[in-house]
């Protein structure tokens, strides 16, 4: 069972137990604002934190007793997906890109040579937009599945592993994951390189912070990702890990 079930269920009980109290005059009835902004605390966290899987069981990590870690980019086809796939090529490491829909649509191409060059292609929705989070089960299903039909028609295959936009999970969503029966991948290690502002310090930190096991967050559209990337390869490789594939570090499959 989710914890967002058993948080729902509480808080109902919760409610129940505070509005007899207000009527037998137990307490005040303010308790039940302060119970009410409690209650939606927890749930934005679980909203916010896919790691914490409050809503969507999604894999976050592979195993920690392993050196084993895996590059994830989101966000491409973008401005420097190009650059990022010389590095790996040159450096040999298989990733995962989770591909946004449109930007797809806008360089087949460019999907075509992730496939080729052994990557992995998860889907990242269709338009990204702010708006996701509030559409419906099925206006997110929508989105999900005319992004696996367009890269099918390119790879050939329909991808299974979905990262949710800004990494934001809800009920609709966990019900629109259901649907088009796709597993949701989060990361471990979120770089927030698409916030950095040096380069220099986006590498320290990445290179402190790894850990066996992780799943690494970086985007292909940031400048900064692209011109760390050897050194963060080589800087992993210094403290003994191996780079795997995605879908490898976590054994699924990345495909229908
Ligand atoms: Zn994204």
């Amino acid at each position: 069972m989710r914890p967002f079930v058993l948080v729902r269920d509480a808080a109902v009980i919760v409610a129940i137990i505070l509005l007899i109290g207000i009527a037998r005059e137990w307490h005040e009835w303010w308790w039940i604002l302060v119970m009410l902004g409690i209650y939606l605390f927890i749930l934005a966290m679980g909203a916010l934190f896919i790691r914490l899987n409050f809503f969507i069981q999604s894999r976050n990590h592979g195993a920690r007793n392993a050196q084993q870690i895996a590059l994830s980019f989101d966000d491409g086809p973008a401005s420097f997906t190009s650059e990022i796939l010389e590095v790996l090529k040159k450096e040999a490491v298989p990733a995962a890109f989770f591909s946004i829909g449109k930007h797809a649509e806008a360089a087949p191409d460019m999907v075509k040579r992730w496939h080729d060059e052994g990557h992995i292609i998860g889907n990242h929705s269709y338009e990204h937009g702010f708006g996701f989070d509030w559409k419906n089960r099925n206006k997110m299903a929508e989105e999900i599945s005319r992004t696996n039909a367009y890269l099918k028609q390119i790879i050939g295959r329909a991808p299974r592993l979905f990262r949710p936009p800004f990494g934001v999970t809800n009920p609709e969503l966990s019900h629109a994951v259901n649907l088009t029966q796709m597993q949701t991948v989060g990361w471990s290690l979120r770089s927030f390189d698409t916030s950095s502002r040096n380069a220099d310090a986006l590498l320290k930190k990445l290179l402190k912070k790894v850990r066996g096991g992780d799943i690494i967050l970086l985007h292909d559209n940031v400048a900064y990702t692209a011109s760390i990337l050897t050194a963060f390869i080589q800087g992993c490789r210094e403290k003994g890990y191996t780079f795997v594939r995605l879908d490898k570090l976590l054994g699924v499959d990345a495909y229908a």
